[in-house]
């Protein structure tokens, strides 16, 4: 351990960051299933491992790890797990690329082999980060859901949910992405805005609008509304499809717009939602003129293997020859897209599988728990409100968990594995037993696999131990960190299969992060360029800078904006800090600390009181997760109350040894090692660094959230009055261009109650101090006179001289209270207005002096000579 005189002059956040990150041990963060403890699991988000750990992850890994390190001052055992939520189309992509084939190109099994070592390598980097960040990750409870012991639990949790009806398989209209080639969940579907155009034609003598031509092929029926007279002639007949020749019935609707074009419009399976509810309505008959690329089927006749754009431009191209295009407008519309590759979708009908969506108990499971900030427990409601069609789960993709089915080749009965044979893959593996129906020994396992959402909404059964057998140890989780972005999905989902599989609520609250904006106000893009990593702020500031910005960003639950200057604030107060740490420790070496001085003089009594207020205030902001309010009082304290007031109140009698040196050195020690503590969870290499220092090697980690508390009412208030009086005279003798340190004369402090300071404030501002409690008497006298050239001047031209020496013999009372007129060479003249002003000053006993004034306080100084 160096000697604290001996302590670097400047704060090197990269030495300090490393040393002791080479320090630490994996094995203080672990969880302790045997402790007495109580209990504080949180469900992290486990991210989708791109290999870069994005801005976004490190905003939410920070809020999660201020708090975890604050639960674990607060005596909780903490379980702050790490997951990796592997599964998905992203990386099927990633390998195709890298690897320069298409996911047919190769067996299955070798695919996905490709997959897992992508991801592998992925994970690996980001783990770096996540070191660097100094976040307190619980390795021994890290989850990867490719491996099969992460993957046996989501199939546990299917074949569950299938026994308990809550899964079920079924031909049912799905969102399906071409690109993707596969179906996707509503929560998967966002929503662009575009330019398209709305197509008039006749359709055997009615007017139809479409703005979707090519899917005239699976046109099933032409709907009217039933009070739209024009179309009464039309009841109960039959309609040939223009183009294609099929029969469609009319059929009538109170949803169908008479004001809305022609009043007359043409169901499709499937243009939209709107066009799977009236097929459902009307019973009406299924016409899949889309298949799973994205092209025409056979129904569509001579278009049929035609992109649906090519199949749009010919039927429209055939339309105009046989002059049944009318008209043509443009249209704005929302369309909806595939969130992963923004590719239109189709809405197919295919054999999916499906997890049954039960609003009712998801919205109770729902208002369980408590939500940061409150009012996302609403984007939940409304999200639960929308819940038309049940969660379509199975994907048409490789890198995923294998649906757990066998279908019998001879009878086609349903065959599920035991669950003690999972994770299995019915495409490699066949079931143990001959089908218990027929007793054929042939099976078709099922190629589907599962929506990678079906991996992560079990995190939190995953982390509290779910193992199937009643609920797991460790459940509810206390806590679920993550974005509103994934409310729709992550959220939702969890929910619904905690309440499925457990019958209870997952977490107790949960904190939901905003989104991180560029430098220029809008969401990072690559397009953009506003793209900030934050391996490039950990290696121009460091990790606790990035962390402070994290916490001071926004209020918990706001997006917040990107700025360098925060960082840089952030890494200034750091600055500030080891300062103000060196100083503290250079005092608290030399002789005289005293671990049971009494505190006695009134700024070591009023900063204990400030450092009491400070306490309390942060750990109430910390228990409701209002990161930016705790820092704030953290760091106002440091600087301002501490830095600014206190130390510089203080520093004379530190310096000049007097007896009540020993009071401001444990004052002193007792606020440096609350800050160390209160900054653990915030910036942990640099709290540690410091708190190293005080307590010679122990580890500021390990020790109790700060509780210490200070009651003292005279001295908050005697002692807030002599910080003010302090800063004021300070504030003066700066602006009238004294240096802080030179002799200042006698300076008279005229409060309401006697306030013994023991001499700071004397040695503070290099004066002979008095504090008096009764009134001042001060007499206002006219020292000099401001004459007004530019009036006098003219007025008075060769006899100006006269005039000013005239008005300064005038007698006091007459320059406060100038007469109208005046002698001048014998002649009596006008003193013109404004020709001049008397200047005053304060005179108190003889002496002349300034004046300030703080609240109800008066301070007289009188300079010396
Ligand atoms: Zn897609
Ligand atoms: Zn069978």
């Amino acid at each position: 351990m160096v000697s604290s005189d001996q302590l670097p002059k400047n704060y090197d956040f990269a030495e300090v960051e490393e040393r002791w990150r080479g320090t630490w041990r994996d094995e203080d963060h672990f969880f302790d299933k045997n402790s007495k403890k109580p209990q504080f699991v949180i469900d992290t988000p486990p991210p989708y491992p791109t290999g870069n750990f994005h801005i976004g992850n490190a905003l939410n890994w920070c809020y999660i790890d201020f708090f975890a390190r604050y639960k674990r001052m607060k005596g909780f055992n903490v379980m702050f797990p790490q997951g990796w939520d592997c599964h998905g189309l992203p990386t099927e992509v990633k390998v195709e690329e890298l690897n320069h084939i298409t996911k047919n190109d190769v067996p299955r099994e070798e695919f996905r082999r490709l997959c897992v070592e992508l991801t592998e390598k992925n994970i690996s980097l980001m783990r770096l980060t996540l070191r660097k960040m100094a976040f307190s990750t619980d390795w021994s409870n890290e989850y990867i859901t490719m491996m099969p012991d992460y993957y046996g639990k989501t199939q546990l949790s299917f074949l569950r949910m299938l026994k308990s009806g809550y899964i079920y398989q079924s031909e049912h209209p799905v969102n399906y992405c071409i690109r993707c080639e596969t179906a996707i969940a509503f929560a998967e579907v966002s929503y662009d805005d575009r330019e398209t155009q709305l197509n008039y034609f006749d359709f055997q003598g009615v007017e139809i609008a479409t703005t979707r031509p090519e899917l005239l092929a699976a046109c099933v029926a032409v709907a009217v509304h039933p009070a739209d007279e024009r179309y009464h002639f039309l009841k109960d007949k039959k309609m040939e499809v223009p183009l294609f020749g099929h029969e469609v019935p009319v059929v009538q609707d109170e949803a169908v717009d008479p004001a809305f074009g022609s009043g007359a419009v043409m169901i499709c399976t499937f243009g939209d939602k709107q066009d799977v509810h009236w097929w459902k309505q009307h019973n009406l008959s299924l016409r899949k003129a889309i298949d799973r690329q994205g092209k025409m089927t056979a129904i569509a006749g001579r278009y049929e293997g035609m992109n649906t754009a090519d199949c749009r431009t010919a039927i429209l191209a055939d339309m105009k020859a046989r002059k049944i295009l009318k008209r043509q407008e443009n249209l704005a519309q929302r369309v909806g897209t595939c969130w992963r590759c923004k590719t239109p979708i189709e809405i197919l009908s295919e054999r999916q599988w499906f997890v049954k969506i039960k609003p009712d108990e998801i919205r109770k499971a729902a208002h369980q728990i408590t939500w940061y900030p409150e009012h996302m427990l609403l984007r939940m409601e409304n999200w639960i409100g929308q819940m038309e069609w049940d969660w379509c789960i199975s994907r048409q993709r490789i890198f995923a968990t294998p649906i757990p089915v066998w279908f019998c080749k001879k009878c086609g009965e349903r065959v599920i594995p035991e669950e003690l044979d999972l994770p299995v893959d019915p495409t490699l593996v066949t079931p143990k037993h001959p089908c218990p129906k027929c007793g054929n020994t042939g099976f078709d396992g099922e190629a589907d696999v599962l929506d990678t959402w079906m991996d992560s909404s079990i995190s939190v059964l995953n982390v509290t131990g779910w193992d199937g057998t009643g609920t797991p140890p460790f459940f509810p989780a206390q806590i679920r960190p993550q974005g509103h972005d994934i409310i729709r999905t992550w959220a939702f989902y969890t929910i619904l299969r905690s309440v499925a599989l457990t019958g209870s609520k997952p977490w107790e609250e949960i904190l939901i992060n905003g989104m991180v904006l560029g430098e220029d106000g809008f969401k990072m893009s690559k397009s953009r360029g506003n793209i900030i990593v934050p391996e490039e702020i950990l290696g121009k500031y460091g990790a606790d800078a990035l962390r402070q910005w994290s916490a001071m960003g926004a209020a918990t639950g706001s997006d917040i904006m990107f700025n360098w200057n925060d960082v840089v604030a952030a890494s200034r107060f750091q600055t500030k800090m080891w300062n103000i740490a060196k100083f503290a420790l250079i005092q608290l070496e030399k002789e005289g600390f005293d671990q049971n001085a009494p505190v006695t003089a009134l700024a070591d009594r009023w900063l204990l009181v400030r450092l009491s207020d400070t306490i309390q205030q942060v750990s109430a902001a910390m228990e409701c997760y209002q990161f930016d309010t705790a820092l704030k009082a953290i760091r106002e304290f440091a600087w301002e109350t501490l830095a600014d007031n206190y130390i510089e109140m203080v520093k004379g009698r530190l310096y000049t040894g007097e007896a009540s040196r020993k009071s401001a050195l444990l004052v002193l020690h007792t606020a440096f090692d609350a800050l160390c503590k209160m900054l653990a969870p915030f910036t942990p290499y640099f709290a540690e660094e410091c708190y190293s220092h005080l307590n010679k090697g122990t580890s500021v980690h390990k020790q109790p959230w700060v509780s210490f508390t200070y009651e003292d009412e005279a001295a908050r208030y005697e002692g807030n009055l002599l910080a003010q009086v302090v800063a004021e005279v300070r504030k003066y003798k700066h602006d009238t261009g004294l240096a802080l340190n030179a002799p200042l004369g006698k300076v008279t402090i005229y409060a309401p109650h006697t306030v013994n300071d023991e001499g700071d404030t004397g040695r503070t501002l290099n004066a002979d101090v008095h504090w008096r409690t009764d009134a001042v008497k001060l007499d206002r006298v006219i020292t000099d006179i401001d004459f007004n050239r530019a009036v006098i001047g003219p007025a008075f031209r060769k006899q100006a001289q006269a005039f000013m020496t005239a008005i300064k013999a005038l007698p006091p009372h007459q320059l406060a209270n100038p007469p109208k007129t005046i002698i001048l060479d014998g002649s009596e003249v006008v003193i013109p207005e404004n020709s001049f002003s008397p200047k005053f000053s304060y005179v108190e006993e003889g002496a002349k002096v300034d004046v300030l004034t703080v609240g109800d306080v008066i301070v007289t100084i009188a300079k010396s000579a």
